[in-house]
C-alpha cells in the first residue's frame, strides 16, 4: 500500500512514523517548506533554541505523547513547570495561580468562601458531574451560575490560557469541550511540562523512524498542487513532479489549506462547512538574554491585559546557553477589527503592553538581549475550538481521503490534537488494510 501524506508538521510526521513502522507500506511525506516540523519547527540562534510554536505539554502523564512514547519507542525527557513559581498578576499585585490545592489555599484571586466553591467545582469536573457540560458554551454556564465575579473571571482566565484565546472567545467554547479538557487536566499529576530540547526532540525521532523504512521518503520544498482520482488510485502533481500514484492520501495541514487544494475538484462542496472556520492567533515575543536578568517566577500571567510570560529556560535549561535566559511572551488577540489600521494599532498596543511587563519584572532586560523574535500574527490553532467553528473529522462521507492536524477531531487541544489525529488516521488505514487482507 502506497500512501501520500501532505504536510510535514507534527500530525503528518506522526502518521508517517506509525505507517512506516509496517513493512508492507510505502509512501512519501510532502512538505512545501525547506524544513520539517510545521508550526513546531525548532531552530538554533546564538546558542538559544527557539520554537516557532511553544513546547508546553499539558497533562503529560495523560497525553497522547505518552502512548507514542511506548508505541513508537520514542525517548524524551520532560520537566514540570514549578507550580509554586506560577503566578497571576492582577492590578499590579502578584499571587499564586490556583493550579493545585496548595496554590488555591495561598492565592489572593479568591476569598476563603470562593476557594471552597472553586474546589467544589474542580471536584465536580473530576467526577464528571459538573453542570458545565450540559451548557452550549462557557458563557451560557457563567450566565446561569450563581458564582461570584471572581470565580467566573477565574474560569474565563483558565480557558484563555489553555485555549490561547481572549475572555470574550473563552465564553464561546463549548461547555462539553471544557468539561472534558479539565477532567483530563485536573486528574493529571503533571499539569504543565516542557519536553527537554523543544519539539525537535520529538520531530527528529519521528523523521529517523520514517527514514528506517527504505520504502518511505520525505520530500521537502515540494508542495502538492493538485490531486485527481483515476481507476481507484490517487494521482498527485507537485511543484516539481507530475503523475505520482498512491493508494491512500492523508491531508495533514490546516483545513484552510486543504480547502484551497480541493478547490475545483469533485470534493470541493464537502469542504463547505469547514471553509469559514477561524483560527487562533497570538502575538509572540521571544527574547534570549546573555545572563539571567531576574527569576522571580517561571510563568506570570497578567490578568488585566491577557498577556503571559514564560521563563522557558527556568524549566527547560537546554534551550539557553549556560548562563543565559530565554523568555517567551504571548498575548491573546481579538480579531474583530473594522479595518487594517485599527488592527495595526491594536498590535502595537499589545507589543507595548508586553514590553511594559518585561520592564516591570525583568528590569534593564534590553541591555542583555542576544536574540529577539517578534511575531505579530502566529497561528496557534488552525481551528479555534469555539462553538461556531467545526473541527474537521478524520474522514468525511463521500470523500476518499483521511484528515489530521490540530484543526481536526482528536484528543486534547493544540499539539496534542495534531499528534492524536495523526495517530488515529494511521491506525485506521492499517486496520482497513488488515481487514481487506483477511477478506481476500
Ligand atoms: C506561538 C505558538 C505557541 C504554541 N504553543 C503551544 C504549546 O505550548 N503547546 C502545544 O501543545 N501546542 C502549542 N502550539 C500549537 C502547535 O504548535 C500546533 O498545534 C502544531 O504544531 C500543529 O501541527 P500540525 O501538524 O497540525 O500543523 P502544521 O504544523 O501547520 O503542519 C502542516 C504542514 O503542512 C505543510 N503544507 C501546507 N500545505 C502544503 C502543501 N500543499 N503541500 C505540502 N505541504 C503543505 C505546511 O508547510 C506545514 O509544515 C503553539 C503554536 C504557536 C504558533
Amino acid at each position: 500500500m502506497r500512501i501520500a501524506i501532505i504536510g510535514g508538521g507534527l500530525a503528518g510526521l506522526t502518521a508517517a512514523a506509525y505507517l512506516s513502522d509496517h513493512s508492507d507500506t510505502s509512501g512519501t511525506v510532502f512538505e512545501r517548506s525547506p524544513q520539517l516540523g510545521g508550526r513546531a519547527f525548532t531552530y538554533e540562534k546564538s546558542g538559544f533554541t527557539l520554537n516557532y510554536g511553544a513546547h508546553a505539554v499539558y497533562g503529560i502523564d495523560r497525553h497522547t505523547l505518552h502512548s507514542m512514547e511506548e508505541e513508537l519507542h520514542l525517548k524524551f525527557q520532560s520537566k514540570q513547570v514549578d507550580k509554586r513559581k506560577v503566578v497571576y498578576a492582577k492590578h499590579g499585585h502578584l499571587t499564586p495561580a490556583p493550579l493545585d490545592f496548595v496554590n488555591i489555599m495561598k492565592t489572593d484571586v479568591l476569598t476563603a468562601r470562593e476557594k471552597v466553591r472553586f474546589v467544589a467545582e474542580i471536584a465536580a469536573v473530576i467526577g464528571n458531574i459538573h453542570h458545565l457540560k450540559q451548557h452550549r458554551t462557557l458563557g451560557d454556564y457563567l450566565n446561569h451560575s450563581h458564582a461570584s465575579a471572581e470565580v467566573k473571571e477565574l474560569w474565563e482566565h483558565l480557558v484563555c490560557s489553555n485555549f490561547f484565546i481572549t475572555p470574550e472567545e473563552a465564553r464561546k467554547v463549548s461547555g462539553e469541550v471544557i468539561a472534558e479538557y479539565y477532567h483530563n487536566l485536573f486528574l493529571s499529576g503533571r499539569p504543565v511540562s516542557y519536553i527537554l530540547g523543544s519539539w525537535a526532540t520529538i520531530t527528529d525521532q519521528l523523521i529517523d523512524k520514517i527514514g528506517d523504512n527504505e520504502a518511505w521518503d520525505i520530500a521537502v520544498k515540494e508542495p502538492v498542487e493538485s490531486i485527481t482520482m483515476e481507476d481507484g488510485k490517487f494521482v498527485l502533481n507537485t511543484k516539481t513532479r507530475q503523475q505520482l500514484v498512491y493508494d491512500q492520501v492523508i491531508f495533514a495541514m490546516p483545513v484552510q489549506q486543504v480547502t484551497k487544494l480541493l478547490e475545483d475538484t469533485p470534493w470541493a462542496s464537502t469542504m463547505e462547512p469547514y471553509k469559514n472556520n477561524t483560527s487562533t492567533e497570538v502575538l509572540v515575543y521571544d527574547v534570549g538574554f546573555s545572563k539571567v536578568v531576574a527569576r522571580p517566577f517561571h510563568y506570570i500571567s497578567d490578568m488585566d491585559h491577557k498577556i503571559f510570560i514564560s521563563d522557558v529556560s527556568a524549566t527547560d535549561y537546554t534551550v539557553a546557553p549556560v548562563h543565559g535566559q530565554l523568555l517567551q511572551g504571548i498575548a491573546y488577540l481579538n480579531d474583530d477589527f473594522t479595518d487594517e489600521e485599527q488592527k495595526k494599532q491594536y498590535l502595537e498596543l499589545k507589543t507595548q503592553q508586553m514590553e511594559a511587563l518585561f520592564d516591570k519584572y525583568y528590569p534593564d532586560w534590553r541591555e542583555f538581549v542576544e536574540v529577539k523574535r517578534v511575531s505579530k500574527k502566529a497561528m496557534v490553532a488552525s481551528v479555534k475550538n469555539i462553538h461556531t467553528n467545526k473541527l474537521l473529522p478524520n474522514r468525511l462521507a463521500g470523500v476518499p481521503f483521511f484528515f489530521c492536524g490540530d484543526g481536526c477531531e482528536g484528543k486534547g487541544e493544540l499539539a496534542e490534537r495534531a499528534f492524536s489525529s495523526g495517530r488515529a488516521v494511521a491506525q485506521s488505514i492499517l486496520e482497513q488494510a488488515q481487514t481487506k487482507a483477511l477478506t481476500i
